[in-house]
């Protein structure tokens, strides 16, 4: 899962970025609401932005709006210090799936950000199950045919990408962005090392090869 944060207090953000480190997500941060809007106007792969109100720029609430005027429907959790009903109503109508005020417990982020990614996928639970494979965001665990797995980070996220989107051709370069985001150097091929490792630990037809484009874990025979 990739994340985008929007945070202009450097503290605060490197606190939610050390935070949701173990938790397996790409986070990216940006700390300026015009290059928040840009970073959401392209075909950057983000599964959910975090953001902050008070921004240089751009304030969130005018963000959210560019963003939303555009039918970008990603999830969305405004973290905001000004706890007035007013604002929260307007954050609201403006196109925000949850909020948290701030001060807050990284605990409690960590836990509306999974509640929103599995509403966004339109997950009744948040474990995900498909081809004899479960895994478990909350645990880090994954399972296959009932006997646990042990995955690296890298493999973790990819493998929660294909499991949150069957049937859906992932082209490699998105895959990367996905597992990597912005600020890491990536070798050419870790996609394909990752992918090779999923299929070895877990079984080899799971993940398809689309000659030409990427990958797709095709969906379950129904
Ligand atoms: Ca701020």
């Amino acid at each position: 899962m990739r994340i985008l944060l929007v945070e202009d207090d450097p503290s605060l953000a490197a606190g939610i970025r050390l935070a949701l480190k173990p938790e397996h997500y790409a986070v990216d941060l940006l700390a300026d609401g015009r290059q928040a809007v840009a970073a959401l106007k392209g075909d950057e792969p983000f599964d959910a932005v975090i953001l902050d109100l008070g921004l240089p720029g751009l304030d969130g609430m005018q963000v959210l709006e560019a963003v939303r005027r555009r039918g970008n429907r990603v999830p969305v959790l405004v973290l905001t210090a000004r706890d007035g009903i007013d604002d929260r109503i307007a954050g609201l109508d403006a196109g925000a799936d949850d909020y948290l005020i701030k001060p807050f417990q990284v605990d409690e982020l960590k836990a509306r950000l999974r509640a929103l990614l599995r509403r966004s996928q339109g997950q009744a639970s948040h474990v995900l199950e498909a081809r004899g494979i479960r895994l478990d965001p909350a645990t880090h665990s994954v399972c296959c045919r009932e006997a646990p797995v042990a995955l690296s980070r890298r493999e973790f996220a990819l493998l929660q990408e294909f499991l949150s989107h069957p049937g859906r051709v992932f082209t490699r370069d998105t895959l990367t962005r996905l597992v990597y985001g912005w600020d890491e150097e990536v070798e050419s091929n870790a996609i394909e090392v990752h992918v090779h490792h999923l299929r070895r630990k877990l079984f080899p037809e799971l993940i398809r090869t689309v000659r030409g484009i990427g990958y797709v874990m095709d969906k379950p025979p129904s």
